[in-house]
C-alpha cells in the first residue's frame, strides 16, 4: 500500500539510541497479549529489548512469551507458580521469580515504556514501582487512578514519568485534546456500548448469570472489565479516570450510550466544538498510539468503513437500572477516599457475583451500601492510607453482603 504524504513508514518509531527497553505489566491478559502482538509488528521497524513480563495463573503462556520476546525476567504473582514457571523455562537463561515484591522489583527494572495491563486494585503496587523507576507508563489498568488518583500522578509527576492513557476513552480524549486548550475545554463525554444488557428491564437483569454478562456486545476484553462493563461500573471507574488524567470537574464529565463504540469518546469545547476520536473497536489502536507516542505508526487493525457503518446511536444512560453512574459522580464529590472505597467494594462484590453468591443486581447495591456505611474518609497522603480504604471496602461489602 501507498504511503499517505508526510507520512514516512520506513523511519524508526523512537528516537531512544539502540533498542527500546520495554516492560509489560499482566502480559498473559487481555491487554498483555494485545501489546505484544503490536510490540511484535513494531519490531520489523524497531528494536526492542523485553525486559520483564509478569502474569498470575497462566505460567503456560508466560513462559512461552518470555521464550518469543527474549525477556530478561519472567514473573508470576503467584508463588505458588513459581515451580511450574522455572520448569518451563530451564535451560533459557531467563531470570524466573514469583510473588507481589518481586513483581514490583521487576517492575522497577529500568524501562524505557511500562504497560500496566494488570486488572484491579493489585496493579497499583507495580504500577507504582514503574512510575517511581521514571519510564513511560502506558496505563490500561484504571484502578490506580480510582483508588489513588493524586497520589499516583504525583509519584508520577516527582520521576518525570509520562502517564499515556491507554483504556479506550481516556486515549480518545488524549488524542481529540488541544494541549494549548485546555482553558476552553468544556466537557469530556464518555461514550459507552451499554453492555449486553442495555435495554433489558431491571427484573430480566436480577437472573442474569456471569457467563452472559461476560459477553461484551463489541469489545473483546477479560471477564472482569467485561461484567464491568454490563454493570457500566467500567463506566463509572472511567468517570473518575477522567477526572484525574484530565483535571476536570465532576460536572464536566457526561456519558452518553454509543451502542456502536465507533466513537470511542469526545471533547467539548467553549466555542461549541465537539472533538471526537474514532476507530474500530480494538485494543491495539490505543496500545499502538501509546508506543508510538509521540508518533504515529501503522497499526493492523481492521479499518472503519463508513458506507457499512450506515448510522451511529446515541441514548441517555438509565441510572435506574445503572446506578453505577450516580455512585461514581457521588463518589467524586465526596473526594476522601471514596473511590478506593467504591472500587474495593466493587472488586469484592464483583468476585462473589463471578463465585455465584449474590446475583447481578447486588454487585450495585453492595457497592453504595459499602460506601454509605464508611463514608469517603480523608484525602489519603500515603499508599498504605489507600490499600486500608480498599481492605476495609472489601470487608464491609463482605458483611453487607452477607447480612
Ligand atoms: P485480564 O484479566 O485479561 O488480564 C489480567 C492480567 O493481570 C493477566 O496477566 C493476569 O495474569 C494478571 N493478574 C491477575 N490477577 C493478578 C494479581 N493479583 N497480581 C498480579 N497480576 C495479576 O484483564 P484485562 O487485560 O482485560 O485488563 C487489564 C487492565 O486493563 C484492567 O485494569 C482493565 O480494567 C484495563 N483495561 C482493559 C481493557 C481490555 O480491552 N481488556 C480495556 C481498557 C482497560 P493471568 O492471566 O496469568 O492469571
Ligand atoms: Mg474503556
Amino acid at each position: 500500500m501507498q504511503a499517505l504524504a508526510g507520512i514516512d513508514d520506513s523511519e524508526e518509531l523512537s528516537s531512544v539510541s539502540g533498542p527500546r527497553r520495554v516492560t509489560v505489566l499482566g502480559a498473559t491478559g487481555s491487554i498483555g497479549r494485545n501489546t505484544l502482538d503490536v510490540i511484535r509488528h513494531f519490531s520489523a521497524r524497531e528494536d526492542f529489548r523485553v525486559v520483564a513480563l509478569t502474569g498470575m495463573a497462566n505460567v503456560e503462556l508466560l513462559a512461552a512469551q518470555a521464550i518469543e520476546f527474549g525477556a530478561e525476567i519472567a514473573v508470576t504473582a503467584d508463588e505458588e507458580k513459581y515451580h511450574a514457571l522455572k520448569a518451563a523455562l530451564a535451560g533459557t537463561g531467563i531470570e524466573v521469580a514469583a510473588g507481589s515484591l518481586a513483581l514490583e522489583e521487576a517492575a522497577s527494572r529500568p524501562s524505557d515504556w511500562v504497560m500496566a495491563g494488570i486488572v484491579g486494585i493489585a496493579g497499583l503496587a507495580p504500577t507504582l514501582a514503574a512510575a517511581r523507576a521514571g519510564g513511560t507508563i502506558a496505563l490500561a489498568n484504571k484502578e490506580c487512578l480510582v483508588s489513588a488518583g493524586d497520589l499516583f500522578l504525583a509519584e508520577c509527576a516527582s520521576s518525570g514519568s509520562a502517564v499515556l492513557p491507554v483504556d479506550s476513552e481516556h486515549n480518545a480524549i488524549f488524542q481529540v485534546l488541544e494541549q494549548n486548550q485546555r482553558h476552553a475545554v468544556e466537557r469530556i463525554i464518555l461514550t459507552a456500548s451499554g453492555g449486553p444488557f442495555r435495554d433489558w428491564p431491571m427484573a430480566r437483569m436480577a437472573d442474569v448469570t456471569p457467563q452472559s454478562a461476560a459477553a461484551h456486545p463489541n469489545w473483546s476484553m477479560g471477564m472482569k472489565i467485561s461484567i464491568d462493563s454490563a454493570t457500566m461500573f467500567n463506566k463509572a471507574l472511567e468517570m473518575i479516570e477522567a477526572r484525574h488524567l484530565f483535571a476536570v470537574e465532576p460536572g464536566q464529565i457526561e456519558v452518553v450510550i454509543h451502542p456502536q463504540s465507533v466513537i470511542h469518546s469526545m471533547v467539548g469545547y467553549a466555542d461549541g466544538s465537539v472533538l471526537a476520536q474514532m476507530g474500530s473497536p480494538d485494543m491495539r489502536t490505543a496500545i499502538g498510539f501509546a508506543l508510538a507516542w509521540p508518533r504515529r505508526a501503522h497499526v493492523p487493525v481492521e479499518r472503519l468503513d463508513f458506507a457499512k457503518l450506515s448510522r451511529l446511536d446515541f441514548e441517555a444512560p438509565d441510572e435506574q437500572r445503572f446506578p453505577a453512574l450516580r455512585l461514581a459522580r457521588e463518589a467524586m464529590t465526596a473526594g476522601g477516599l471514596a473511590g478506593a472505597i467504591l472500587n474495593g467494594a466493587k472488586e469484592a462484590a464483583l468476585d462473589a457475583f463471578i463465585e455465584g453468591k449474590i446475583g447481578f443486581l447486588d454487585i450495585a447495591r453492595a457497592v453504595e451500601d459499602t460506601l454509605d456505611h464508611l463514608g469517603p474518609g480523608e484525602e489519603p497522603d500515603t499508599l498504605e492510607a489507600v490499600f486500608e480504604a480498599d481492605r476495609s471496602a472489601r470487608e464491609t461489602a463482605l458483611k453487607l453482603m452477607v447480612a
